[in-house]
């Protein structure tokens, strides 16, 4: 586990102390896990430090929010602000943020009363690639869960919510228990979902292969910028069912998040995955992605925010 910190935290408006930060035992989140989050991250670009998607990233804050009745007493416009704010009174240049909307002093019970107003904090720090540097060249090796990822209709997947992310603990500590270093889960249908914190991409005969969004999946916005950069080198992304044998027996394995970025997978389930090395059409992609923040890929898409 990375500890981390920075100087100044966003708190509900005000920028204070990171230690200052603190909510209360009773809070309601922490009884009953009612957040909501994002994770952002902060590039140097050759025209200075840009957020990556930020105005994707906060709609995405405000859609998990609306999901679940939550109130977040400031517009999306306030929260980009605030995004930047954050990270230049922090003096970063490269960064990771933590935008997290929460039920804090709404009294105890489970159902919060029905003008109760989430709380918002804006935390930015310096996050290293989530899986390590040699992750990307090199790649992982993953196991399938025993675990699923949430049935529909239970826990939306769609919003990203920390209850959630218990469903991840237990994917990514029993692979850890097992010896990998990532876990990847199925869905209820036993057809391949996600990671625990990343989406996933096959690639076969030069296709490349995605599960659906109705397969218990967050839409990464990583993964969308996938769809895109795969356009742009001319292949083809199709969105479809994958099996857990089909994993095995793929040419090149890859997943994707904001603090993952884009990782090669050499291994599943103890079987190779293609070479077992960075694959041809993933290391395009990687290019591609990072190209975005060296100036090489042209941002036609209006990804990167600047800073200032
Ligand atoms: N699935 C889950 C469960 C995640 O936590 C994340 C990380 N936010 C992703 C997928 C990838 O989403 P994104 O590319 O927007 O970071």
């Amino acid at each position: 586990m990375a500890k981390v910190n920075a100087e100044l935290i966003w708190f509900n408006g005000k920028l204070i102390p990171w230690q200052d930060a603190t909510v209360h035992v009773m809070s309601h989140v922490l009884h009953y896990g009612s957040s909501v989050f994002e994770g952002i991250r902060v590039y140097k670009t050759p025209q200075g430090s840009c957020i990556f998607r930020l105005h994707e990233h906060i709609t995405r804050l405000f859609n998990s929010a609306k999901i679940y009745r939550m109130d977040i007493p400031f517009t999306e416009k306030q929260v980009v602000q605030a995004c930047k704010d954050t990270v230049n009174a922090n003096k970063l240049e490269v960064a990771y943020l933590r935008p997290l909307a929460f039920l804090g002093d709404v009294g105890m019970g489970l159902r919060a009363p029905l003008d109760a107003k989430a709380d918002l904090i804006i935390a930015a720090f310096h996050w290293d690639a989530y899986l390590g540097n040699d992750a990307i060249e090199n790649g992982v090796n993953v196991g399938v869960s025993s675990w699923n990822r949430l049935a529909p209709n239970t826990m939306p997947t769609g919003a990203k919510a920390g209850g959630n992310y218990l469903s991840s603990q237990l994917i990514s500590m029993e692979a850890k228990r097992h010896g990998y270093d990532e876990g990847i889960a199925m869905d209820i249908n036993n057809q391949i979902s996600e990671g625990s914190g990343q989406n996933l991409f096959v690639v076969r005969h030069g296709i490349i292969y995605t599960p659906p969004t109705s397969a218990s999946i967050l839409s990464g916005l990583t993964r969308d910028a996938v769809f895109e950069l795969a356009k742009e080198l001319g292949y083809e992304v199709r969105e479809e069912t994958i099996s857990r044998e089909a994993l095995y027996i793929a040419d090149e394995f890859f997943m994707t998040g904001t603090a993952t970025e884009i990782v090669p997978i050499k291994s599943v389930d103890g079987i190779k995955v293609g070479s077992g090395s960075l694959g041809p059409i993933t290391k395009a992609l990687q290019e591609k992605f990072f190209g975005l923040f060296s100036g090489k890929t042209h941002d036609k898409w209006g990804w990167l925010t600047p800073l200032n």
